[in-house]
């Protein structure tokens, strides 16, 4: 079942929504080659908590940290470590911040240094198709939409969308109804409600959609270890069109 929000449960999550995208935005700042991953994480952390906000993903089904830190084939779900990023590497960053008992949530992928002209291409591709499908999320459309536009937009350009990782309703709960494909036909799936919120989180990869968990139970790699980026937003379904809850600074100044 997909919870409606209230106007007020709303304005909620943005506020939780504000701290997520001033912490990656601070995140990305201090990425860096040769910063470890989890010197990102005691930053994460310590950001969220002078906000009042909570890590939601600390502790979460026995996740060890604030962010998941994901470098180069690793899709998403990184945990942070004594990992040290280097030039040329793209790190993906997830957040989730709970104040006040709601829950926003919200990625990117930054670029380590100077990247080769593919990877940048892939961070592109991968943001373009977030607002996509962020373009989708208005009263009256369909879910399927949502999914079908990233797909358009990741396809068109030649890579590949994860499928077996979703996006998904958030706001009470980090994870709720309904789950959110990044591929799928247009005009079908639930019609889309004034009061819904989602977290739309396409992961797309220079090559095959395949992805495998490692040993440690959470780090997901793309199979033919090729690069992957992952963009997320929290996106509000409102009658005024739709609204990003974790929108960064540093994109409206973009
Ligand atoms: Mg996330
Ligand atoms: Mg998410």
């Amino acid at each position: 079942m997909i919870v409606l929000k209230s106007k007020a449960e709303v304005a909620k999550i943005a506020a939780a929504g504000a701290i997520v995208a001033d912490c990656l935005d601070m995140l990305a700042a201090a990425v860096e080659p040769g910063v470890k991953t989890n010197r990102l994480d005691r930053l994460a952390e310590a950001f969220v908590r002078d906000r009042g906000g909570e890590p939601t993903f600390l502790g979460y089904r026995g996740f060890p940290a604030s962010i998941c830190a994901s470098p180069n084939d690793v899709v998403v779900h990184g945990i942070p470590g004594v990992h040290a990023v280097r030039e040329g590497d793209i790190l993906s960053i997830d957040a989730g911040v709970t104040l006040d008992g709601y829950v926003a949530d919200s990625a990117l992928t930054v670029a380590v240094g100077a990247i080769d002209a593919q990877a940048r291409r892939l961070m592109d591709v991968t943001q373009a198709s977030l607002e996509a499908a962020i373009g989708q999320c208005r009263v009256g459309h369909r879910l399927g939409d949502v999914s079908h536009a990233v797909q358009m937009v990741v396809e068109k350009a030649g890579f590949s969308v994860v499928r077996s990782l979703v996006g998904h309703g958030v706001g009470r709960e980090m994870h709720e109804d309904p789950q959110i494909p990044n591929f799928g036909e247009a005009g079908r799936g639930p019609r889309l409600e004034e009061g819904m919120v989602f977290a739309l989180e396409p992961m797309v990869n220079v090559g095959g959609w395949d992805v495998f968990v490692a040993d440690d139970g959470w780090t997901i790699h793309t199979s033919d270890s090729s690069l992957s980026a992952h963009f997320e937003h929290t996106v509000a379904v409102s009658e005024a069109g739709p609204q990003v809850l974790t929108r960064r600074r540093s994109e409206k100044a973009a």
